[in-house]
């Protein structure tokens, strides 16, 4: 028999209603440690959904999430939930930087205040993140000095600061100019070859097709197809997979 790596994220035929629509249908999805799994779809097709249901941020209605030895939809306190958020880390389109604070402050403030750690350990891993990233010099500006992209990179030095295990990333490059949006990929794509875990929400075709080990196509609330990038782009076997595909390649 072959052992099986148990999975660090699993989603069980997940249910989840905003008044009387149902926007997720029955998802179910397995993500092992190391992996990173791209979700694809056109927009209302329940992805945000997805990744805010993982980190406990909205409740579901029914159905099963486990993220590593968190049974995440028995969590019934705010207080309960602090260990997974603590292991789950989120980044949005909008980086929500504190604007009056230093880049530097921003990295820190979460892991000394969360995490309650030591301000010299803090301080050494914030520049050590803030130089991955590729924003070394910058620590001492504030975020409306930086470019977008620079400022998403600090969202994600800040994220990265919770030494979570697992990153949610939510369209981080749509609000970007298209020059921007390259350095923050290739910060992501790092991240990856790191082995960290990482679920992507993108439009980024071409970078879900390179950086990701396998591809969700959603639409309606459901999971239609899921499959390596490989096959996925060059051979979907749902309609409406090729579809869709057809509009954005
Ligand atoms: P996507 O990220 O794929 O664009 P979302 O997960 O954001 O889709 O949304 C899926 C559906 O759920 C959409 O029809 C959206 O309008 C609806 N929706 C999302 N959040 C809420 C909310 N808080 N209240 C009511 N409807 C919502
Ligand atoms: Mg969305």
């Amino acid at each position: 028999m072959i052992a099986r790596t148990p999975s660090l994220i699993e989603l069980d035929n997940i249910h989840k209603s905003f008044g009387n629509t149902e926007v997720l249908k029955g998802i179910s999805l397995e993500v092992t440690k190391g992996e990173a799994v791209c979700i694809i779809g056109p927009s209302g097709s329940g992805k945000s959904t997805i990744l805010r249901c993982i980190n406990g941020l909205l409740p579901i209605d029914d159905g099963f999430i486990r993220v590593g030895e968190h049974r995440v939809h028995e969590i019934e306190s705010e207080k309960a939930m602090r260990p997974l958020r603590h292991q789950v880390a989120m980044v949005f389109q909008q980086y929500n930087l504190f604007p009056h604070r230093t880049v530097l402050d921003n990295v820190m403030m979460a892991p000394m205040q969360v995490l309650k750690h030591q301000r010299e350990a803090v301080h050494e891993r914030a520049l050590r993140l803030l130089k991955k990233v590729r924003l070394e010099g910058k620590e001492g500006r504030y975020p409306g000095e930086l470019s977008g992209g620079q400022q998403q990179r600090v969202a994600i030095a800040r994220a990265l600061a919770m030494q979570p295990e697992i990153i949610l990333f939510d369209e981080v490059t749509a609000a970007l100019d298209p020059e921007t949006v390259k350095e923050v990929l290739n910060t992501i794509r790092e991240l990856v070859d790191d082995g960290l875990t990482c679920l992507l929400v993108t439009h980024e075709m071409r970078f879900a097709r390179e950086v990701s080990h396998r591809v969700c196509f959603t639409d309606k609330g459901k999971i239609v197809e899921m499959a390596p990038p490989a096959q996925l782009f060059d051979d979907p076997q749902d309609a409406r997979t090729r579809e869709f595909l057809g509009q954005v390649l």
